[in-house]
């Protein structure tokens, strides 16, 4: 995302501009709001007429800390066209104009700046609108709102103070809501908030509508820097330097009858993405009311049976809306008085599957072109439909609800703390960990928990940024439980009780937690990937089928569009096969530590602890056919696709017992006079391994060239398999990478060994081998030194975990669950780069090493196999930064084919994969 911000603004600009001047492609000057009322108005849509004050004015203000020098009267000549255009005068006593001040940024930052509605009211104005209006009642409580407004936002009062003297009044009338407040009441009211205002100010609420109006503009200006603006901002990734549009327009009436009322629309359904208008709407109220939910709303068909008229007038403009704007759109509209006005409108935001089957649906309906669906989706979206999803058909408890804080569905029992989560892990039993707030300690309790739940906190909490980190399902901030950490229960507003042990489930996607173990099932998208169209579709409801043939039609599209090729990480056959299902063209990353883990491992420590070369070879060659095996498994599975092999590169201490309890072990045998010479030398020998760091200690090529004989075994190993594949007709494709390489010197002696063993395994075996050798780029020293490194290497990996970890100079382990919270919280990041790759930093060394390497040798092939290879944001930078492919988990597989194709497709600017 660019900032839209220009240079010190000129003198003598233009900051205000009506809306009949403006349209939809000015939102960097207008902002969202202000451009879209302009583009209404230019279609002849019925709008309250106004004007918008540009984002260049906020900033110049914002900069200057006054408002430009011709802003006033730029602003009073707007002011004059538009009572000429109302017939009204702002102040009048027998005519007056009413007006709303409206902020409305760029981007849309819902709920975080202010709207002053009803400015041009004052002890002058309000018997003209009561008497133009019919309505006392009206005019009064009009009144009276603004003053409370324009205090809290305009003067900052504290809002409690009017609430209080409202509350007051109510039970001096006898009544039991505002609404019913009979005018004399409302006329006490009106004075007594002016007495707050001047006790609390020293002066009396502005009684010029023009003071009124430009204060409130200087207002919206400044609440652009309110602290919660700023915090919104830093988590959205929205440049700061950006400032808000004010949009000045004339007041409409929804609360003057039964003839009158308002509502908000969207064009399609924004949550299931089914076609037709849906909508609310409430008669004889202001938009304010239907946010704030004292009435119950209509549904917007409702509408046809009490104004069949403009709900026909409604419909037509919604279809024009569609129609111009080539997307859903929400809308919100005031009639006053059997007058349709339209207030606003704007490409509406909608869930993933809407997001998908709308896209469809308007290139079915010829109104836009596959690439622009691909746009229109994002990974995201696709990520969030390939969740696990709770089976709801058989009915359902919901308790309460809370923030989707990492999607996911999971079912266990209410455990309060870490060690009992542990323990009850250890048991085999499912539990869900519920905590007011997580910190540190209860890091144990969230590994051994199937989900988090938690009462206090948002998306940035502990317990959020370690579960989305875990890839574990939480809710966050499920304000509504009361947790008694004493009683061991948590209990609900309605006074339930849910007890240790009890069942829940939750739902990290809606924030929804519901009573007892509900069923969880694969979703059908997955289903689509995994096994394709005809199982996705079986036993699928219709808008199921709808959804799943949208996917297929758009990921189809992107396979077309993407030039980035998307390999998989895979160790293992069977996810070698899933990779494959799920559209990986090749295996980007096979690490083999695992394959020497478990019962492997005790030759793995003869192999370590081998007294003279004979012992080590004989462990070597029993360790050959097992790593043979492994091979031709792989390679048969993702045969004629390349498969790149990691050679070991697991610290050396996770091969050897653990220090301490082994010198336990040996202390005790001692004492206990058995003979303990074994397990003397197994304690020297790690004892000589212990390490400090292990993180920066002897591993990946550093194992390599001080064990002798381990790596060739490793390429011995691969070589061997793959002539066995040749022999029975396969194309193994396989490639050598060395890993935490931090010189070119060190490359260069593995590749010597291994490209000997390469030779004599192709000729004892009478095959070719021709296996490109090349390397991980994941330390600092790497990236800056590739153009060496590529004199050796043939291909480069970028491993952006550790580049991520050496870089910063953290372990992930370490800092994700102690600060990275503080850090998201106070806006150090705006998302943590283990997830999304730093692009200023870590993506830097990737991009210098990118063109160093190419520059040395021009066909380098260059990948990427952290996980950020499955980030959409990351994706677009590695299309960007020239690498071949991107490798991520096989389930990453389709949202890295879909971010890939989209990469091509949006421009730097345009680029939003939220
Ligand atoms: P937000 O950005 O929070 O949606 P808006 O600027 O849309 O804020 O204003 C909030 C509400 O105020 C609108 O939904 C609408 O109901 C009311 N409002 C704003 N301007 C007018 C107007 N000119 N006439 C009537 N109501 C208005
Ligand atoms: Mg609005
Ligand atoms: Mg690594």
């Amino acid at each position: 995302m660019t900032s839209g911000a220009a240079a010190a603004p000129a003198h003598n600009s233009r900051y205000v501009f009506d809306f009949s001047e403006g349209g939809m492609e000015m939102k960097d000057l207008l902002g969202g709001k202000g451009a879209n009322l302009a583009e209404m108005t230019r279609m002849g849509l019925p709008v309250p007429p106004g004007f918008t004050i540009s984002t260049e004015a906020c900033r110049y203000y914002l900069q200057a800390g006054d408002p430009p020098p011709d802003l006033v009267n730029q602003v009073r000549s707007a002011l004059t066209r538009l009572e000429v255009a109302t017939g009204r005068g702002l102040g009048s006593a027998t005519n007056p104009l009413l007006i709303s001040v409206r902020s409305g940024a760029k981007f849309s930052m819902p709920g975080m700046m202010e709207t002053v509605l009803d400015i041009g009211l004052n002890d002058d104005t309000v018997g003209a609108v009561a008497a133009l209006a019919g309505d006392d009642h009206f005019a009064w409580d009009s009144y009276r709102r603004l003053i409370q407004m324009f205090s809290k936002t305009v003067l900052g009062l504290d809002s409690e103070l009017f609430e209080v003297r409202l509350e007051q009044a109510v039970a001096a009338a006898g009544i039991s809501s505002d609404v019913e407040l009979p005018v004399p009441s409302l006329q006490q009211l009106v004075s007594d908030y002016r007495g707050i205002v001047r006790e609390q100010t020293g002066e009396d609420f502005p009684q010029d509508p023009h003071r009124q109006l430009m204060m409130a503009i200087l207002a919206v200006f400044e609440s652009w820097n309110t602290e919660r603006a700023r915090l919104y901002r830093r988590q959205e990734r929205i440049p700061h330097d950006l400032g808000t549009a004010v949009n000045v327009q004339m007041m409409v009436f929804g609360n003057l009858g039964h003839g009158s009322g308002t509502g908000v629309a969207f064009t399609r359904d924004p949550a299931s993405g089914a076609k037709g208008v849906y909508g609310d709407y409430l008669p004889d109220a202001q938009g304010e009311d239907v946010v704030a939910g004292i009435r119950n709303t209509l549904p917007l068909a409702a509408l046809r049976d009490l104004d069949a008229d403009n709900y026909e007038k409604l419909s037509d403009i919604m279809a024009q809306l569609e129609e111009h704007y080539r997307d859903l759109c929400d809308i919100e509209f005031t009639i006053e008085q059997g007058h349709l006005w339209m207030l606003q409108t704007r490409v509406g935001k909608r869930t993933a599957a809407a997001a998908f089957r709308i896209a469809e649906q308007l290139v079915q309906e010829g109104r836009i072109d596959l690439d622009e669906a691909l746009r229109r989706v994002t990974g995201a979206q696709l990520g969030q439909l390939m969740f696990p999803q709770f089976d709801l058909s058989g009915g359902v408890d919901l308790l309460t609800t809370g923030m989707g804080a990492s999607p996911g569905a999971a079912a266990g029992h209410v455990v309060f703390d870490s060690a009992t989560a542990v323990a009850a892990e250890a048991d085999g039993r499912d539990v869900i960990l519920v905590r007011r707030e997580t910190n540190p300690d209860d890091l144990a309790g969230m590994v051994a928990a199937v989900g988090v739940l938690t009462s206090r906190g948002g998306k940035t909490s502990h317990a959020a940024v370690v579960a989305r980190g875990m890839g574990k399902t939480a809710v966050c901030g499920a304000e509504e439980l009361e947790i008694d950490y004493e009683a061991r229960s948590l209990t609900l507003p309605d006074g339930r009780v849910i007890a240790e042990d009890d069942v829940v489930s939750i739902d990290g996607t809606s924030g929804r937690v519901y009573a007892g173990a509900l069923p969880v099932e694969p979703s059908a998208v997955v289903k689509y990937f995994d096994a394709g169209l005809d199982a996705a579709n079986d036993r699928a409801d219709e808008p199921t089928r709808e959804l799943v043939r949208a996917v297929d039609t758009i990921m189809r599209h992107a396979d077309r569009v993407r030039r980035l090729t998307v390999r998989a990480n895979a160790d293992t056959p069977d996810d070698a096969a899933r990779a494959r299902r799920m559209g990986a063209g090749g295996i980007g990353l096979c690490r083999t530590e695992h394959m020497f883990l478990g019962e492997r491992k005790e030759i793995v420590q003869r192999l370590i602890l081998a007294a003279n070369d004979q012992e080590r070879e004989d462990a070597l060659a029993e360790l050959l056919p097992l790593q043979r095996k492994d091979f031709i498994r792989i390679l048969e599975r993702m045969d004629g696709l390349p498969v790149t092999i990691r050679l070991l590169d697991p610290p050396l201490h996770e091969f050897l017992p653990d220090l301490t309890d082994l010198s336990v072990r040996v202390a005790l045998a001692e004492q206990g006079g058995t003979d303990a010479e074994s397990e003397l030398a197994l304690l020297a020998a790690v004892r000589r391994h212990h390490e400090q760091n292990p993180m920066l200690g002897l591993r990946g090529v550093r194992l390599g060239l001080v064990l002798p004989g381990l790596f060739a075994l490793q390429v011995r190993a691969i070589a061997e398999a793959a002539c066995f594949r040749q022999r029975l007709g396969g194309d193994p494709r396989a490639e050598i990478m060395i890993p935490l390489v931090g010189s070119v010197q060190e490359l260069e002696l593995i590749i010597d060994e291994a490209s000997e063993v390469l030779k004599s395994v192709a000729e004892r075996n009478h095959c070719a081998l021709e296996f490109p050798i090349g390397t991980m780029i994941e330390l600092p020293r790497a990236a800056l030194t590739a153009a060496q490194i590529a004199e050796a290497a043939e291909f480069f990996s970028f491993g952006t975990n550790d580049l991520t970890q050496t870089t910063w100079g953290f372990s992930r382990d370490d800092v994700e669950a102690n600060f990275f919270s503080a850090y998201l919280e106070r806006g150090v990041f705006g998302v943590s780069p283990f997830e999304s790759i730093d692009v200023a930093g870590v993506g830097r060394l990737v991009q210098m090493a990118c063109d160093e390497g190419r520059a040395v040798r021009p066909d380098l092939h260059l990948g990427v196999c952290g996980e950020h290879g499955g980030d959409p944001e990351s994706v677009h930078f590695f299309h960007d930064a020239g690498l071949d492919y991107v490798s991520c988990s096989p389930f990453r597989v389709p949202v890295a084919r879909l971010e890939a194709a989209r990469a091509v497709l949006t421009t730097d600017a345009g680029s939003d994969t939220r």
